[in-house]
């Protein structure tokens, strides 16, 4: 059940070879404020265009993990991160989100 579910802070989710986090004009403000960065300098520097052109992403390491993942797998923006990254496995999952997320795979069932 979704409820019982648990994060282990392991980051498999940030780490999503192609995965995208999309960024609004809201979310670009607030962790461009949080970085003590102008917006302008924040989407020159931090984001890229999305795949589909539509709107920008967080910029991605060479390995595909976010460029906001350290290295004990904390997420840099966490207090202001996007809603995409706060409000999953809560209000969106992917049909192959469990296979990514132990804490999912647990409560789906499919975890030991
Ligand atoms: S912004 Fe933070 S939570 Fe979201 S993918 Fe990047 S490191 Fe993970
Ligand atoms: S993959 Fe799941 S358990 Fe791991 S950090 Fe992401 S939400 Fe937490």
């Amino acid at each position: 059940m979704l409820e019982d579910f648990k994060c282990r802070c392991c980051g498999a989710c940030c780490r999503i070879e192609d995965g995208i986090v999309r960024v609004s004009d809201a979310e670009i403000s607030r962790i461009a404020a949080f970085l003590g960065m102008g917006e302008s300098d924040f989407i020159a520097n931090e984001t890229d265009v999305a795949p589909d052109r539509k709107g920008l992403v967080l910029k991605s390491r060479a390995d595909g993990a976010c460029a906001y993942l350290t290295e004990d797998n904390l997420c840099r923006i966490n207090p202001v991160k996007p809603d995409k990254c706060r409000t999953f496995p809560f209000e969106w999952t992917n049909p192959d989100s469990a296979n990514v997320c132990p804490g999912l795979a647990l409560v789906s069932g499919q975890g030991s």
